[in-house]
């Protein structure tokens, strides 16, 4: 076996910094922790806390807000490292919000904001980990939202219930309080769903439509960011559910009711009207990174495919001496291979690129990605035969990773969807 099969791409020294220290970090974390958080369903806060401490959940903040100003070129070194752990997609998706729910504030947020809340998520006291665009009837259709954020002018009103809590005083210094409306706000009514990591995040940055898409005369128009605080959004009619499901157990998604919920008019991010072309804007590089997740959770994969494959005897001899094991796992390697090689040059030259060629690679690579990764965990098990669906060998939790990521953020039609009409021209169907 070539000793170190992942190194298959040249890295910068920045990136090799990176993978040094994540590698160093994750060894603290082994399968039996990840195996035991997947088993429970809970949420891997130990190892999110050791991040932070090392200041990792600030890696895209910039400098002058306390950050450490990397690029997407390190975050896609981090998070696949993350993933090939063995910490498999779960493990990058516990902190993928708190690192990528940053990029709008830096870009759009007004300065006194970002001055008060960034240099916090950098130093790990705050975090910004949900991202709320997805409604019951708006997944891949995500302008179809109905969720919506009308402008409330100022005067001093308040909630009933909530009143009652401040009269009672909980010491809260935080501005925006929800009971208080006073000044400008917007009052937030709908529902959202699958919106992961929001019992573990602090603020929310929630897409609503601040015009209906009936008076539009685009549909990516009328939509608007905004930052919610979740404790005074909670005690101001949000009520989230928590959605039970299958892969990626450690990382709970809701379903959120929004009845009458008061944001103050500073927490806009951004211009009224123009929230989905700020999330598009940053959709290319947030994606590569997903790419990097599902090409470390097929790593992952295969190398504990590989020690199997070695280890285990039948009839007399290795398993992996079998070509029907063997090609599994080799031709699992070629596409892990073609999909890092997209990612890695694809993150180098993104800055280069015009939107719709950043849009073709980044749909590309993780495409590739998410195939290769459910090529190479189905290799995984099939090498590990009945062991294959035992919890102990890990291999069946990246297998029900691995098709989860054919799902989400995009699905892969959508993302074929996008090269047949971006790429090659085809026309489209939607
Ligand atoms: C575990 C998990 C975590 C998530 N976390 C978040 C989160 O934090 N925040 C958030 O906002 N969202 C989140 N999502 C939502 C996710 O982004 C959506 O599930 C995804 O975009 C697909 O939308 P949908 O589920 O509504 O599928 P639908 O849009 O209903 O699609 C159903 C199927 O039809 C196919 N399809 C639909 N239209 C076409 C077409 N024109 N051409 C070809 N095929 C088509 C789709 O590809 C899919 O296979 C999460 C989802 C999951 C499962």
């Amino acid at each position: 076996m070539p000793q170190d099969w992942r190194d298959s791409v040249e890295l910068t020294e920045q990136q090799s910094l990176v993978r040094r220290s994540i590698r160093d970090l994750c060894a603290e974390f082994g399968d039996e922790y990840w195996r035991e958080r997947d088993r429970t369903a809970t949420y891997p806060q130990a190892f999110v806390d050791r991040l932070a401490e090392d200041g990792w959940l600030g890696m895209l903040i910039p400098e002058e807000y306390g950050g450490v100003g990397m690029s997407t070129s390190e975050a896609v070194v981090m998070m696949e490292e993350i993933a090939a752990s063995g910490g498999g997609f779960a493990a990058p998706q516990s902190i993928h919000g708190g690192i990528y729910n940053s990029v709008p504030i830096v870009k759009y947020a007004s300065e006194e904001l970002k001055e008060e809340l960034l240099p916090k998520v950098a130093a790990g006291e705050q975090t910004i980990q949900a991202f709320g665009l997805t409604e019951p009837n708006a997944g891949s259709d995500s302008t179809a939202m109905t969720t919506s954020a009308d402008r409330e002018a100022g005067g001093a009103s308040e909630r009933s219930g909530t009143a009652a809590d401040r009269e009672a005083g909980d010491g809260s210094e935080r501005s925006g309080t929800a009971a208080r409306r006073d000044g400008d706000g917007y009052v937030i009514n709908g529902e959202k769903v699958w919106i992961s990591r929001v019992e573990n995040s602090d603020y929310l940055v929630l897409m609503a439509r601040t015009t209906p898409r009936e008076a539009v005369d685009k549909r990516t128009r009328g939509i608007s960011m905004f930052l919610v605080d979740l404790e005074d959004a909670y005690a101001d009619g949000l009520e989230i559910e928590q959605i039970p499901k299958t892969a990626s157990r450690a990382v709970h998604s809701y379903q959120l009711y929004f009845d009458d919920v008061w944001v103050p008019a500073r927490n806009l991010i951004g211009e009224e009207g123009k929230g989905f072309y700020q999330v598009l804007d940053g959709l290319n590089e947030e994606r590569l990174v997903i790419a990097a997740e599902c090409l470390g959770l097929g790593e992952a994969a295969l190398e504990s495919g590989i020690a199997y494959a070695n280890e285990r005897e039948v009839f007399g001899g290795p398993i992996g001496a079998n070509q029907a094991i063997q090609h599994p796992l080799a031709e699992a390697y070629a596409d892990l291979l073609a999909a890092k090689k997209v990612i890695y040059d694809a993150a180098d030259r993104l800055g280069d690129l015009d939107r719709t060629e950043a849009g073709a690679e980044a749909n590309v690579a993780k495409y590739l990605a998410a195939e290769a990764a459910f090529e190479a965990a189905d290799a995984a098990v099939q090498t590990h035969g009945g062991f294959g669906v035992a919890r102990e060998y890990d291999v069946e939790r990246y297998f029900r990773e691995a098709r989860l990521t054919r799902l989400v953020p995009v699905t892969q039609q959508l993302a074929l969807n996008y090269l047949g009409e971006q790429v090659l021209g085809l026309p489209r169907s939607y």
